[in-house]
């Protein structure tokens, strides 16, 4: 029996992990659980999975939701009622909680890298979802994780397929998880991508792309901000950072292939030039309940891929011009340090903008460019936890000015 954590548990990744838990009773249980903002959600999954511990990022919430659990005592018994903690410190704290071996990271944004960070430091093993902690923090996380012998497990679908192809590699010694280190005989990663909502639309029409046309993926069913990712390919530039973090690949042998029928969902290519793929229907559940699961492979009940039903598995390489936010990502990613925490705020920032209809699809990448080449000048090479933090807010609050700047004057960026 592994005794989970859930970070984000109300999101779609969270969900998600908890019917894995549901699905599989005799092999896990859950011990703790965060969120943000969903209070209904939340209690109906404490009164379900009868967690220890409770943290809400709202500290100022906690009262409504003790008082809520304290109606519903009679529901709860015998179960007592969780610890509940609210804020930064207490996100941290129930990521750290004692008696889970695995935390699944699923809060969304760089508001995951202090939990993941403490239940690194705590010595859990981490299901990371939220690849922003290691795009920001890279050089934090990767000490960290030798330092406390974690395990990083990916659950992105992509970096998950990486690993499955490369146990049984002269890279599966488990000493080497994930620590950045040089992965011997792995020659190329070729991360493939949907190609998000636009996929179809001509460069020219994306003028025109709205928040509703954004939020809808043809492939997947995700959280709004990494949907939004997916549309301009940021996602797969941010996983092109994440990739050279996790496999220590560098980023002149890691590329991106358009696959729009998301069936293939990453490739390894080893010293001797053969190619190794994961196939699966596009299900975020697969990929995390190998994390679960790992080094095991469980039985599902799940459909099972039948590729005379999928007909074609197509190919192409994706167009740079109309995806710039790639290029901003592997120019980040080369330079190193904090110019990826600089990239991902940034991105941050600018989507939740677009996401409240304060600036255009196409103003994303503008605003990021703009953000990322300020920083070059000031970017620390091997930074600390506190410069990561301090380059967050920055980045989101040179956003925000750039961001008036364009509502006032919009030829100022579109330039
Ligand atoms: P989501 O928006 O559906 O859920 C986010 C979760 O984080 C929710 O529980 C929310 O309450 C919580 N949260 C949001 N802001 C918070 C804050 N400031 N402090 C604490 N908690 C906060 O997002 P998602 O789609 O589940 O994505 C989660 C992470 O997983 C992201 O990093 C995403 O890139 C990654 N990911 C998601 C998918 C997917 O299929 N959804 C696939 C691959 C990777
Ligand atoms: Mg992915």
């Amino acid at each position: 029996m592994k005794a989970l954590t859930v970070l984000g548990s109300t999101g779609s990744i969270g969900t998600q992990t908890l019917e894995i838990v549901e699905d599989f009773p005799d092999r896990f249980k859950v011990v703790a659980l965060t969120a943000g903002r969903n209070l209904d959600l939340l209690i109906s999954q404490i009164l379900r999975h009868r967690p220890e511990a409770v943290g809400l990022a709202d500290p100022d919430s906690i009262p409504l939701l003790r008082a809520r659990l304290e109606a519903l005592e009679a529901a709860l018994r015998p179960s007592p009622l969780p610890a509940l903690l609210g804020g930064s410190d207490g996100l941290c704290a129930v990521a750290a909680w004692p008696s889970a071996d695995l935390v699944v990271s699923g809060i969304v944004g760089c508001a995951g890298l202090l939990p993941t960070l403490a239940a690194i430091g705590a010595g859990k093993d981490i299901a990371l979802a939220n690849k922003e902690t290691l795009i920001a923090a890279g050089p934090v996380v990767l000490p960290a994780l030798e330092a406390s012998g974690s395990r990083l497990l990916p659950a992105d679908s992509e970096h998950s397929a990486l690993f499955q192809c490369l146990q049984g590699t002269p890279w599966a010694d488990s000493a080497r998880l994930s620590t950045g280190v040089p992965t011997p005989g792995l020659r190329r990663i070729q991360l493939t991508a949907s190609g998000g909502a636009f996929r179809d639309w001509p460069a020219a029409d994306l003028a025109k792309a709205t928040v509703a046309d954004a939020t809808s993926h043809p492939n997947w069913s995700m959280g709004r901000k990494i949907t939004v990712d997916s549309a301009t390919l940021m996602n797969k530039g941010l996983e092109v950072i994440e990739a050279h973090y996790l496999f220590g690949i560098d980023y002149d042998h890691i590329e991106i292939v358009i696959h729009p029928q998301s069936i293939i969902h990453s490739m390894v290519e080893l010293a001797d030039s053969s190619v190794l793929a994961q196939l699966g229907w596009p299900d975020m559940k697969l990929p995390l309940l190998y994390c679960l699961s790992w080094p095991e492979r469980f039985e599902t009940p799940w459909r099972r891929l039948d590729l005379t039903e999928v007909g074609q598995l197509s190919f192409r390489a994706p167009d740079r011009s109309k995806y710039p936010c790639m290029e901003l990502a592997y120019a980040a990613g080369r330079a190193g340090g904090t110019l990826p925490a600089a990239l991902n705020a940034a991105n941050e920032q600018a989507v939740a903008l677009f996401l409240e209809e304060r600036i255009h699809f196409l103003d994303i990448p503008r605003l990021i460019e703009r953000v990322c080449d300020r920083h070059r000048a000031d970017l620390t090479p091997t930074p600390s936890l506190a410069d990561v933090l301090a380059v967050d807010s920055w980045a989101r609050q040179a956003v925000r000015e750039a961001a008036s700047v364009l509502a006032a004057s919009p030829s100022l960026l579109s330039a």
